[in-house]
């Protein structure tokens, strides 16, 4: 960091140190922990909540017991109540370590919004002295700061100053080099965690991976014991997957299905910017790019509307995504296969983190694997054999007849139930069926033809089509012309399809398929393949989930959502940050007469009912 970005400026303590009370956290005394009905009360009352989500009241038990504590919680399990909770209930400040200043301002956002006291030391805010001062006089509950400024040296004595109650250190995994975002700067926390021993320090993360959680917690020095993992599932969380025939079409109908936001992930800028455009006209709802290649105000201006949107559609490279946490995003579309299941997992969690029904779709085509496949071929060696079983496990994924979130969780290391009831293959279940002979045909037919045709001419030779080129090189001669079946003709593409999914089936440079893979074992009758046969008509389902979605339409729950986009509108932030849509569902249902009513509503806290209970009320009282 350039010392011209240090927010303090060196003589800012001056020659007063012996002029301040002695607040030092040196003098750190243990005060009891707070009682359970205190935490209940501030639960609800800061919060708005009347209970715990998960294993969040495991880690705010540990925390204001003063345990050092890695807490793994998947993305909308609620990570950032459990040090907020504690910042407001013990004596002192919580300083929360995060690595992105998008991410850190849309946290102060909300939790100012609930009353808390929170400020950010970064280069993005100038307030600096103010909050400085703030924090000093033991003004905070929150202080965000930036890693790179966690580890010098001044902030340390600024800390030294003050009284510590907890660290927070979100997004953990970024202080490994197994996790997938290693940031150098996280490695610097240490010392400065190791200078105050006597105040708790507690990790946070969404991911999974065992290397990683061991790692954070050798990094940090937290205790073994003070790991606690939370299931992973998305209960709320709808998947689909599907094999894509008409791209446009297919995410044209999730859009139109699924009224609020969403994010379209493409794989290409191209392609962003022309499903973008695609979308846009074929839905009438507000579609915008974003990617690398956009000017970097374009970008910010699209994200800024996205997430102050509450129908909008972002079309996207995964570049977007990080940072944003938007809670009420209702789905989320790949147009192609994602990078590895982890990374499919991380796109579709952004998500429902609002807990209420979200939908992931995922489209897929024999191309995508090819192409995956086709760039293991340039990938180092020593990484080959990683990148081969991702792919595959992919494959399996895209593939399967079973539970989609069965196989996702137990990818993970669970062991979920066989059936969600909530994806699409419980839903519908899909036909399987055994394709090995027919298999056996195609592949027969690739190596007769010498490895070097595609799917087109392949189902002419073996539907015994003799046209021109068939008859020019003596196709019509071999053994594997017009041995297909009429029954057997509807399968080849889904066939061709689940070959290249599992690469027994490989691009050539010419745009012809070779063998590959396990397609000798195939062919010798030692594998077998099974294809799935998905349900012809997608039915249109009511009820269940989809029973607690917004009721869009409804006068009142509109009436109360164009009240909350007045308020957020004044007061510069997202509507979700003044309620999130389950509340307002609550109080359409509800209806509550008076201020005391409507403080039970979920979400409702002491805070938001001073600010914004008397207009809600007199909405409601209009209907
Ligand atoms: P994470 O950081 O783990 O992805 P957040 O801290 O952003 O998740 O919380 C996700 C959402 O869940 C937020 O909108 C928050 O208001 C809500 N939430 C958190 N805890 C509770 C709770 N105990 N009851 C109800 N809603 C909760
Ligand atoms: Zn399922």
């Amino acid at each position: 960091m350039n010392e011209d970005d240090w927010p303090f400026e060196t003589t800012f303590y001056g020659d007063d140190e012996g002029m301040d009370a002695p607040a030092s956290a040196f003098d750190f005394a243990p005060a009891e922990p707070p009682s359970a009905e205190q935490v209940g009360r501030a639960l609800h009352d800061v919060f708005g909540f009347t209970a715990f989500r998960g294993v969040q009241d495991q880690v705010v038990d540990r925390v204001l017991h003063g345990r050092s504590t890695l807490a793994v919680m998947p993305t909308g399990a609620g990570k950032s109540l459990t040090y907020q909770l504690p910042a407001v209930l013990l004596e002192g400040t919580c300083v929360v370590v995060s690595p992105l200043i998008a991410l850190m301002h849309d946290q102060l956002r909300s939790a100012r919004a609930n009353g808390i006291r929170a400020a950010a030391l970064t280069s993005a805010d100038n307030d600096r002295e103010a909050t400085i001062e703030a924090f000093r006089a033991g003004r905070l509950d929150l202080l965000y700061v930036a890693p790179e400024r966690a580890s010098q040296a001044h902030f340390r004595e600024l800390l030294a100053r003050a009284r510590i109650a907890l660290f927070a250190i979100d997004e953990a995994h970024c202080v490994s080099e197994w996790g997938h975002d290693f940031r150098p700067d996280y490695r610097l926390l240490r010392p400065l965690l190791d200078a105050f021993p006597q105040v708790p320090r507690l990790a946070l993360t969404a991911t999974a991976d065992h290397h990683t959680r061991t790692d954070i917690l050798a990094q940090l020095g937290i205790p073994e014991d003070g790991l606690i993992v939370a299931g992973f599932d998305r209960p709320n969380i709808r998947y689909t997957i599907r094999p894509r025939d008409n791209a446009i079409r297919q995410i044209q109908a999730v859009i139109d299905e699924n009224p609020g936001p969403g994010i379209v992930y493409a794989p290409t800028r191209a392609r962003v910017e022309q499903l973008a455009a695609s979308l846009a006209s074929a839905t009438g709802r507000r579609v915008l790019p974003y990617h690398a290649g956009l000017p970097s105000e374009v970008r910010a201006s699209n994200q800024a509307m996205f997430v102050a949107s509450e129908d909008m559609v972002m079309v996207a490279t995964v570049a977007f995504g990080m940072g944003i946490d938007k809670p009420d995003v209702r789905f989320v579309a790949h147009a192609g296969i994602p990078k590895s299941i982890e990374a499919y997992y991380q796109e579709t969690g952004r998500a429902g983190r609002d807990g209420d029904p979200a939908v992931a779709v995922m489209l897929w085509g024999a191309d995508d694997f090819a192409r995956a496949r086709q760039r293991l071929s340039e990938i180092e060696p020593h990484r080959l054999q990683s990148e081969r079983q991702r792919l595959d496990a992919l494959a399996v994924l895209v593939e399967t007849a079973e539970c989609r979130r069965a196989v996702l969780l137990r990818h993970f290391g669970e062991q979920p139930p066989e059936r969600c009831g909530n994806c699409d293959n419980c839903l519908d279940p899909a036909n399987v069926v055994d394709v090995t002979r027919l298999a056996q045909k195609l592949l027969s037919a690739v190596f007769r033809t010498g490895q070097s045709y595609g799917m087109g001419h392949l189902e002419k030779v073996l539907a015994g089509i003799a046209d021109d080129r068939v008859r020019q090189r003596g196709h019509d001669q071999l053994s594997v012309f017009g041995i297909l079946a009429e029954d057997e003709k509807p399968l080849l593409k889904a066939l061709s399809r689940a070959l290249q999914a599992r690469g027994a089936l490989t691009p050539t440079e010419h745009g012809g398929l070779a063998l590959g893979g396990d397609a000798r074992l195939i062919l010798k009758g030692e594998a077998s393949v099974m294809i799935v046969v998905p349900p012809k008509q997608e039915k249109k389902r009511r009820g269940g989930r989809e029973g607690i979605a917004n009721p869009v339409g409804d006068p009142l729950f509109e009436a109360l959502r164009e009240l909350r986009r007045e308020l957020a509108q004044a007061a510069g932030v997202p509507p979700y940050v003044v309620f999130h849509d389950s509340t307002l569902r609550e109080m359409a249902t509800a209806r509550p007469a008076t201020l005391a009513e409507l403080g039970t509503i979920g979400g409702v806290g002491t805070r938001k009912l001073d600010a914004y209970g008397d207009a809600f009320l007199a909405v409601i009282r209009r209907f």
